[in-house]
């Protein structure tokens, strides 16, 4: 019978990693880089400093035992371009400008923010993001909120409201914005206007009336420092229209957040409010 194969263990790369927690590789430890390597498929080469015959036997290990990466290599690329922007950033001016808290970090480690992203809270530090509830989170959520950080906000919000057709650069993402958020929030509330008010109490959101006939009026902010506003129509079966919304930001929005996050953000929305449907 053939011998079967070992797998790989944390402690397998602790052994030939050089355990100097550098930070190089965008993770605080040695330790904790591998645990991403193996359990979230990190790329083993965000680390430069493999002896080039342990990477090779590494990254075979990886493909013969299936270790998969749950997220494309240019995810992994992102958090760590965008960590390399905020490595000098001082929080404690941060911190005000984007709306969020700030917190010491023990021994003097500097500090870190507490960011609230959509009514769940996050401990962001240069190197590591945990949730304060331990909601599930992944690396599409990381590289939203370093993103948020990086931004380091902008002119103070003025209260016009603008649609995502206006931004500029949107022209490529109007579309998914559209089926991605506005549609599946849509579908989820379909017939159920009170429902979705519910659900954007939840969100601590702010109904107001319009000059429309919307169903629901509602501002809420999915960060601190971006205001979503939601027009809600119900569907109308007997003339054959389906439910309708459309989401407006405030004008300065791209001066919190690049056009594609705010994509990804509003997927987020719509994520979290078909869950709540
Ligand atoms: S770059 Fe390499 S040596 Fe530095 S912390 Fe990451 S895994 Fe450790």
């Amino acid at each position: 019978m053939a011998e079967k194969k070992r797998l790989l263990q944390i402690l397998d790369l602790i052994k030939i990693l050089p355990r100097n927690n550098c930070k190089e590789c965008g993770f605080t430890t040695c330790m904790a880089f591998a645990t991403h390597v193996l359990r979230e498929g990190a790329k083993p080469e965000l680390c430069p400093y493999w002896q080039p015959q342990d990477l090779a036997f590494i990254k075979k290990s990886l493909k013969d035992q299936g270790n998969d990466s749950a997220y494309p290599d240019h995810l992994f690329s992102a958090r760590k371009f965008v960590q390399g922007k905020i490595k000098d950033y001082d929080f404690s001016q941060v911190a005000d400008r984007i709306g969020v808290g700030l917190e010491s970090l023990p021994d003097g480690e500097g500090s870190c923010l507490i960011i609230n992203l959509l009514e769940q809270h996050f401990r962001v530090t240069k190197y590591e993001i945990k949730s304060l509830e331990n909601v599930e989170h992944d690396l599409w959520d990381h590289v939203l909120l370093y993103n948020y950080v990086a931004e380091n906000g902008g002119r103070p919000l003025i209260g016009e409201w603008v649609p995502m057709e206006s931004l500029p650069g949107s022209l490529a993402k109007r579309k998914v914005f559209v089926t991605g958020c506005e549609e599946k929030i849509a579908a989820a509330y379909s017939g159920n206007p009170e429902r979705l008010r519910a659900s954007l109490k939840v969100l601590k959101a702010d109904f107001f009336t319009i000059d429309s006939n919307a169903e629901v009026a509602a501002v809420f902010y999915p960060l601190p420092k971006i205001p979503f506003q939601i027009l809600f129509w119900d569907a109308a079966i007997e003339d054959g229209f389906p439910a309708q919304v459309k989401i407006l930001f405030d004008a300065t929005v791209l001066d919190y957040l690049d056009i594609e996050s705010l994509v990804f953000l509003g997927e987020k929305c719509a994520e979290r409010l078909s869950k709540l449907a």
